[in-house]
């Protein structure tokens, strides 16, 4: 008796630090892949695309989720998903036709944070942060620094919300909004749900697609408990994104009366084929999301290697068209700043 006592005391005595457990996406947001060579050397790439990328990586930061990377095919350095992540020295090319706010975003902002731009729906930059960097992302220049942070700083924003009886939605974008913790997004959330002229809350995030644990019972009561229809629109540009994992997270937000929808970008070298657009939309639909928009890439100082030739992203919505039913169909737009809503391109 006394032995086994101690020798389950023995066993029980920690040695070192637990393991996270895997449902923990706050250690998975800070355990994320942040220097060039750790991802070469995970994805056995030779170092020399470590070394390229230093100097793109000094000006925004590779940050890339370990299931995210996991995703990836080893010895590839053209993988779909790598090339979003990967910062390569052909960014650091000027380039005078890009511009370090190409959408217009500083001129349509309302109150701190919140961007004010189309009819009935105002965007609220919720956080300042991602759990992934993009590298063609238009907000990659965003002053975010300057945005507000917590509670106290989105009450200008929230008081705007509430005295412009026009919204009936409110969007939270970032950023990615679902970096915040679930209870400072119950608190902005809450705020929102007592505004009686809204209707809907829409999220926009990359979240669920880069680490799917972030789908907790507590977001999902958060989210879709309250008066508000929840629209959540996830960002996946590859069907190699949307692994089993991302399904189960998506699954749970379908079945808790979200309304779920994909935004993605037309990118070279990441998706600018009919074939890959079409799978792309298969495992969407499958997986209860609806294509809703492909963007066409917006002009910002950086990503201007992800361009594509002028007229194929309309060539190849047509090729879609021919092959899927319509609602597998995304809508092609562009950004145009002072349009009163996207610009449909095909
Ligand atoms: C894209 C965008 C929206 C949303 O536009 P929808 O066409 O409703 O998806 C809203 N506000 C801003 C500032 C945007 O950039
Ligand atoms: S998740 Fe969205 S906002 Fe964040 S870097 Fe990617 S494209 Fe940009």
């Amino acid at each position: 008796m006394t032995q086994s006592l101690s020798q389950a005391a023995r066993v029980v005595r920690p040695t070192r630090p637990a393991r996270p457990p895997r449902s923990d996406w706050s250690a998975e947001l800070r355990d994320a892949v942040r220097s060039p060579h750790e991802l070469c050397r995970l994805l056995e790439l030779p170092a020399e695309y470590a070394e390229k990328a230093a100097g793109a990586a000094a000006a925004f930061p590779l940050v890339a989720p370990r299931s995210f990377v996991a995703r990836m095919k080893k010895g590839d350095p053209s993988d779909p998903l790598l090339r979003q992540v990967l910062p390569l020295e052909k960014e650091t090319t000027p380039d005078p036709t890009a511009t370090l706010d190409p959408v217009g975003d500083l001129p349509a902002t309302q109150a701190p944070g919140l961007l004010h731009k189309y009819a009935g729906r105002a965007l609220l930059i919720a956080a300042p942060s991602c759990a992934v960097h993009c590298r063609y992302c238009f907000r990659r220049h965003f002053p975010y620094d300057a945005a507000p942070r917590g509670a106290e700083a989105w009450r200008p924003a929230l008081d705007a919300i509430r005295s412009d009886r026009s919204l009936a939605e409110v969007i939270l974008s970032g950023g990615d909004p679902l970096t915040l913790t679930d209870p400072a997004l119950g608190r902005l959330i809450g705020e929102l749900q007592q505004v009686p002229h809204l209707r809907r809350l829409r999220v926009h995030t990359r979240l669920p697609i880069v680490i799917p644990s972030r789908v907790t019972h507590g977001l999902l009561d958060t989210l879709c408990d309250g008066r508000l229809k929840p629209v959540v629109v996830v960002h996946a540009n590859h069907a190699n994104e949307l692994c089993d994992e991302v399904a189960t997270s998506l699954g749970k937000l379908a079945r808790r009366g979200a309304l779920l929808l994909n935004q993605a970008v037309l990118l070279r070298g990441v998706n600018d084929h009919a074939h890959a657009l079409a799978e792309l939309s298969e495992r969407l639909v499958d997986l209860g999301v609806t294509p809703y928009y492909l963007h066409r890439l917006d002009r910002v100082a950086g990503a201007s290697h992800f361009a594509t030739p002028p007229g194929l992203g309309e060539e190849l919505i047509a090729t879609l068209r021919k092959r899927l039913p319509g609602y597998a169909v995304p809508r092609y737009v562009a950004e145009q700043p002072g349009e009163p809503s996207k610009t449909l391109l095909a």
